[in-house]
């Protein structure tokens, strides 16, 4: 493996020099008002990124899977229910642990490829009369599968069913790369990670909770200690921590968090939107298709792509990491063997995107594909050119 090429899996990202600098920090005292410096302005940052004028922040040292852990036991009971669509591999294991906790979880069954059913979700919520179900959740952006589903019209649904349930936002691959309007979309829970949009080392899981969540908090009786967001809340207020935070990858988050301020929230999706467009050109120019099955649901973050029956995906990624130290993502789950995928979040170019389209390219001509070399690169090219102005990140 070569540490200068960049990554191109879905996460971790590409971690910019000033942010490595930024976490490497020599140990401060955390009882100290010196952690309040680093701990408020990250909160305050990430609350604007996540567009919520009232949301609280909660960092826990952990992951995304952590921050879903964090949503359910602070805010649910066993034996509650929910619901949830099943569209991938991270939509699936979400609803693995809402099951591992005693919860029953109300699975709509969707192709891999497709987004959340909105009005599947309106259908089911309407005829929950006594209103059993306590949250939906949803999986903005299935990383499996690349695939953005609409949360405004999961917010729309259960409006229109007139459903109180509380809504809960996997945001862990979309947030700080693609827009995410929690206040607009009416999400009582944004969950997301260190490693991902925020272009730091795994290590922190990052949340918002509304105010409808925050009360729904006091009546549920789901075991919790290390997650329980009141200990946190409490100690917040005093500039601390419930326990030893990762302070220097909060240090890292606050400096983050400024970066993409900077660069401007919408300077930061049309980055990523005119990145992964064009790496879809260049799938089109390859002859491949997406496993997303309609431009609506194309994600900017990560793309999947199918691969021809009888051959299989995985030999490109393992080629690729082998031959040129390049890493592409794996297909996982249902589409093991039947995808690759191409991560495009976090601190990324134009230029740094070619060097990995230029090479899935030359691997899959390895490999025996009908690929022609330079195809998928001129068309990516052609668009890079031609699109909007480039604004790059502050790398
Ligand atoms: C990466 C990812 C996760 C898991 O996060 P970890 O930080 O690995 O625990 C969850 N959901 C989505 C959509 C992801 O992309």
């Amino acid at each position: 493996m070569s540490f200068q090429n960049p990554v191109f899996i879905p996460g971790p990202t590409n971690i910019p020099e000033a942010i490595r600098k930024a976490v490497d920090m020599p140990t401060i005292d955390h009882r100290s008002p010196l952690f309040g410096e680093i701990l408020h302005p990250a909160r305050a940052n990430v609350r604007k990124i996540l567009k919520s004028a009232s949301a609280e922040i909660f960092f826990f040292p952990s992951t995304g899977t952590g921050g879903w852990e964090t949503a359910l036991t602070n805010t649910l009971s066993p034996g509650d229910t929910v619901l949830a669509a099943r569209n991938g591999m991270f939509s699936h294991r979400w609803i693995d642990m809402c099951q591992r906790h005693g919860l029953t979880v109300e699975v709509v069954e969707t192709p891999w490829g497709e987004g959340i059913p909105a009005e599947r979700f309106e259908a089911i919520l309407s005829a929950d009369k006594g209103h059993a179900i306590k949250a939906v959740l949803a999986t903005h952006n299935e990383t499996a599968t690349g695939v953005l589903s609409d949360i405004a019209a999961v917010r729309r649904a259960m409006d229109a069913a007139a459903h109180p349930a509380l809504l809960f936002v996997d945001g862990v691959s979309s947030i700080g790369s693609m827009d995410f309007r929690m206040d607009d979309w009416g999400v009582d829970i944004a969950v997301t990670g260190s490693q991902k949009g925020f272009m730091l080392p795994a290590g922190l899981a990052i949340l918002g909770f509304s105010p409808k969540a925050m009360e729904a908090g006091k009546a549920a009786t789901l075991p919790r200690t290390f997650f329980d967001i009141r200990d946190m809340e409490k100690s917040y207020a005093a500039n601390g921590y419930p326990y030893t935070p990762a302070v220097g990858l909060l240090n890292g988050l606050k400096l983050s968090t400024e970066m993409l301020l900077a660069e401007g929230l919408d300077a930061v999706f049309a980055r990523h939107h005119r990145i992964a467009e064009g790496v879809r050109r260049a799938v089109g120019a390859w002859g491949l298709t997406l496993c997303a099955a309609a431009p609506k649901l194309y994600s900017d973050t990560v793309s999947a792509i199918r691969t021809p029956e009888g051959f299989n995906a995985t030999d490109i990624v393992a080629r690729a990491a082998k031959d040129y130290g390049v890493a592409f993502g794996t297909g996982l789950g249902e589409v093991a063997g039947k995808v690759f995928r191409i991560g495009h979040l976090g601190s990324l170019t134009d230029v740094m995107a070619l060097s990995g389209i230029a090479t899935a390219e030359m691997v899959m001509a390895d490999l025996g594909l009908p690929i022609r070399l330079g195809s998928g690169v001129a068309a990516a090219q052609d668009y890079y050119r031609h699109g909007a102005p480039a604004k790059q990140a502050a790398a």
